[in-house]
């Protein structure tokens, strides 16, 4: 391809837009342009990434016996229903986009495609003998993300491989999920990307275990959790640990596990009690409240038991809600902090915001006018473990000191409910602490069991002739944002240095000076022989100036240089690595083998990876 013919409009500056270097050197280097908001064109340069990413993971996918498929992006709304998924993706944060056509019929654009999958599975598959079966399609989906941001990292159109597969039992779902673990690994290793494998929550798709792929990255949206060893890695949505230990509190249970009350004026914050008193963090017990929204309109307040020095994980929170409630009410569309202000438009009296205790009565929810009258009461591990504690009195400018569970109030259900943090034990060995680093999501593999299943009637008479619902998995890859992420991970001051294996072209020929007929045609000549060679090339033939072209070679990130120069006119040139910047003066008639070998020599060390 010739530069001139590519429609390439190059930026010098930073648009405003972006935030993160991917994001603008993307839009700098001509590879996307902003349609509307998380609304992004391809352009011909990045539609090339895309498809070299996509030919690597069908490599990949097809290698395991997998099937390419491709369902249908318009989804009735009766299937959503079916699953029990249609409220939880269209009301409150729901993501799903959706519409009603001219006949009054309501349908979502696909997402995901769990439901319009199983119920193919419920009409193809009948018989153990057809199983197990993995299907896979590469295709947009669309999400109506709540904060679009970061370019195509979080786009609210963007392409996904997603693959589906049916087992007879569990067992081989497990096989499938390994075989697919396998190849994520060596799809992210052939894209050039560092990519590690963490335990991970499985959301609103549902299921038990999942593992997300992250690409190690500064500017990635989640923070990954893992030991020095190795043997540990978890998104912190996810991940577990030992909690820091701490001392008895001085003194311990008082006024007969009652606690004394202790003059706290203004001390509502954890730290200007125990700064003022002496204690520590971990002797307090916090206690949060908040509002559980549900499918069928149920609002439930919720009491949370913290230890005074542990932050809340809100998404085991909502698993652990989800998991009490969501039988009676349907999904849990969103869990909000319960505000003095919307308590008081609620008509309950004043509650002592800051001096909360966890034995604060039901009854402070009396005059509720549309909430349910009963906390749901559920406190963290670290919390009641507690012998005794300082918590708020509810009362205004006063604590307890010295109180403890039973005597003060039965101790609510013990969960894990703190967020992991940085330096804390790891529970497969004390001795290590959790590390954080942050990461970019680019796949995630799911073990779904037979939720959709068992909803959606996908059933398959097993050897012995019973009728069960089909075993399934679900494995996905954000193919836009992972080529986003690449250039995250691989850039420099003065742009993209793309991985070979995924990068637009292998070699750009850049001529230097074209009105200069030596050099006009030994750059001809080259790029008819890379061509031919099977190459892909890039001839940079534009009546720019040398150094504009060495810019925007440089800003385009393609992996090789070939410059011809002055040189020209006695058969020489220069050869330049991107990434390396390393610079070797070549004869013309030595680049092309020269070529051939490094991007061979690239492959195989890629093959050994
Ligand atoms: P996230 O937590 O980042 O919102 P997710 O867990 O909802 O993602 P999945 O349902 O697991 O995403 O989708 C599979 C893959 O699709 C993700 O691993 C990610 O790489 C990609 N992906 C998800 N949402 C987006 C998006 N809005 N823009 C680009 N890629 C996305
Ligand atoms: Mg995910």
């Amino acid at each position: 391809m010739r530069v001139s013919r590519l429609m390439l409009v190059t930026l010098r500056d930073d648009p405003a837009e972006a935030e993160i270097p991917s994001h603008k050197l993307l839009l700098r280097a001509g590879y996307i342009r902003r349609i509307g908001s998380g609304i992004y064109a391809y352009l011909p340069l990045l539609w090339r990434v895309l498809q070299k990413i996509s030919a690597i993971v069908r490599e990949e996918l097809n290698a395991t016996g997998a099937l390419e498929t491709l369902l249908p992006q318009l989804q009735p709304a009766e299937l959503w229903q079916r699953s029990g998924r249609w409220a939880g993706y269209t009301a409150g944060e729901g993501i799903m986009f959706h519409l009603e056509d001219r006949q009054g019929r309501e349908l979502g654009l696909g997402p995901t495609h769990e439901e319009v999958i199983t119920a193919l599975a419920a009409d193809l598959l009948r018989s153990y003998r057809q199983l197990p079966v993995n299907l896979y399609q590469i295709q947009t989906k669309f999400r109506d993300e709540i904060r679009p941001r970061f370019g195509l990292m979080r786009g609210r159109e963007f392409i996904m491989k997603d693959a589906y597969s049916f087992h007879a039992d569990e067992a081989c779902l497990k096989q499938t999920y390994a075989a697919m673990d396998q190849a994520y690994r060596r799809i992210f290793s052939r894209c050039g990307l560092r990519a590690v494998a963490v335990e991970a929550d499985s959301g609103a798709i549902g299921g038990s275990a999942s593992q997300e792929f992250m690409v190690t990255a500064d500017a990635g949206e989640d923070l990954i959790l893992a030991s020095g060893d190795g043997r540990y890695a978890a998104n912190q949505e996810r991940a577990v640990s030992l909690p820091p230990e701490v001392a008895a509190l001085p003194g311990g249970a008082r006024g007969a596990g009652l606690g004394e009350p202790l003059a706290t004026p203004g001390q509502s914050a954890i730290e200007a009690l125990c700064s003022a008193h002496g204690f520590e963090p971990g002797h307090t017990v916090k206690v949060l409240l908040l509002l559980a929204r549900f499918e069928d309109g149920c609002l439930q307040p919720l009491l949370v038991s913290l230890r005074g020095d542990q932050q809340l994980n809100e998404v085991k929170l909502a698993n652990a809600v989800s998991a009490r409630c969501s039988g009676e009410h349907g999904t849990l569309l969103d869990v909000v902090p319960l505000t003095a202000e919307a308590a008081g438009k609620e008509g309950l009296a004043p509650i002592p915001f800051g001096f909360m205790g966890p034995h604060l009565e039901d009854a402070v929810l009396a005059d509720a006018r549309s909430w349910q009258p009963r906390f749901l009461r559920l406190a963290d591990a670290t919390a009641t473990a507690l012998e005794s504690f300082v918590c708020g009195a509810n009362s205004l400018d006063t604590h307890l000191v010295g109180a403890s569970w039973g005597a003060l109030c039965p101790a609510p259900e013990s969960l894990d409910l703190r967020a992991a943090q940085p330096g804390d034990r790891c529970l497969h060995d004390p001795a290590q602490q959790l590390q954080a680093s942050r990461g970019i999501e680019v796949g995630h593999i799911f073990q779904l069991g037979r939720k959709y299943s068992a909803a959606l009637e996908a059933t398959f008479t097993t050897e012995a002739g019973q009728e069960e619902p089909l075993w399934m998995g679900c494995y996905g890859i954000g193919v836009s944002r992972l080529a986003q992420a690449a250039v995250e991970q691989h850039h420099d001051a003065n742009g993209i240095c793309w991985p070979t294996a995924i990068a637009p072209y292998e070699v750009i020929v850049v001529i230097a000076n074209v009105a200069d007929a030596p050099q006009r045609e030994l750059g001809e000549e080259l790029y008819g022989a890379f061509q031919a060679a099977g190459i892909d090339v890039l001839l940079d033939d534009r009546s720019e100036r040398a150094g504009v072209k060495f810019k925007d070679a440089d800003l385009l990130g393609i992996p090789w240089r070939v410059v011809v120069g002055r040189g020209a006119a006695d058969g020489q040139v220069e050869l330049v690595q991107r990434a390396s910047g390393e610079r070797q003066d070549l004869a013309s008639a030595e680049v092309l083998p020269q070529l051939l070998g490094q991007l061979e020599r690239e492959r195989a060390g890629l093959a050994l990876a």
